[in-house]
């Protein structure tokens, strides 16, 4: 784990604001007919334009510069000549840098109507990373973190997902420590000023059991139910910590 100074911080909430611009212009543009390929030229295009990089393209030779995770597809689905149609399930993620420095979000949406508990997911399984966020408080520890993101899903009985998990993030889009979406209050490494890290809960509406398809890279629920995804890259101040994946930084208090 690497400490980051405040300038260090301040490229990363550059990344983090391209992040978030590919996010806008990827939901503005999803809908009923429109590809996978597509929406992947669109955040091409955004990422390019801000003198910033993808994360993701040639990532292990991942072969495009975000995510798009269809309905059970959990994370890392690649995109292709999938057309969206109402009633799917959409998750994005995103990644780029600035001046070497990373920034990586996720969001899931609904193309059209969706019945009400698909609706649910979505908005819980945003609310679980949001709970991740404010408990990521400087002395916290990622075991407090876990505990508040699992605990937002309980009650709905989703599936949390435990093979994948949030990550460090800095000069590589994937750095220690990891940080799992479950754990025990007052357990694992204390978080720290200086610290950078994305939290990015995974909630399915059935099983939390994954497998991976034959491409090597598109993570499917093991039941074939849906799923959602939320990220944000968080950063660790003195103040609390700071999402750098918006339009504007934002500092969450406790
Ligand atoms: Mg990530």
């Amino acid at each position: 784990m690497t400490m980051k100074s405040s300038a260090d911080f301040e490229k990363m909430k550059i990344a983090g604001a391209v992040v978030a611009d590919v996010h806008a212009a990827v939901r503005e543009a999803a809908a009923p007919g429109v590809t996978m390929l597509e929406l992947d030229a669109i955040a091409h295009e955004v990422i390019r334009n801000a003198d910033c990089r993808p994360s993701f393209l040639g990532y292990h030779g991942f072969p495009a510069s975000i995510c798009t995770s269809p309905n059970e597809v959990i994370v890392h689905g690649i995109p292709d000549r999938y057309k969206l149609q109402d009633g799917d399930v959409l998750s994005v993620d995103a990644g780029a840098i600035y001046d070497g420095w990373h920034g990586d979000a996720a969001f899931t949406m609904a193309i059209g109507e969706v019945p009400e508990p698909v609706a649910e997911l979505i908005k819980v399984t945003e609310e679980g990373l949001w709970a991740g966020i404010a408990a990521s408080q400087p002395g916290n520890r990622l075991g407090d973190v876990g505990a508040a993101i699992s605990a937002v899903a309980a009650p709905h009985g989703y599936g949390v997902v435990r093979e994948y998990i949030g990550h460090g993030i800095g000069r590589q889009m994937h750095e220690a420590p990891d940080v799992p979406n479950y754990g025990k209050p007052g357990k694992g490494l204390k978080l720290k000023p200086g610290m950078a890290i994305a939290i990015e809960p995974m909630f399915n509406l059935g099983t939390a059991e994954t497998k991976v398809l034959d491409d090597g890279w598109t993570v499917v629920t093991g039941d074939g139910k849906l799923s959602a995804h939320w990220e944000h890259t968080v950063l660790i101040t003195k103040k609390g910590p700071v999402v750098s994946t918006l339009p504007e930084p934002m500092l969450v208090s406790a």
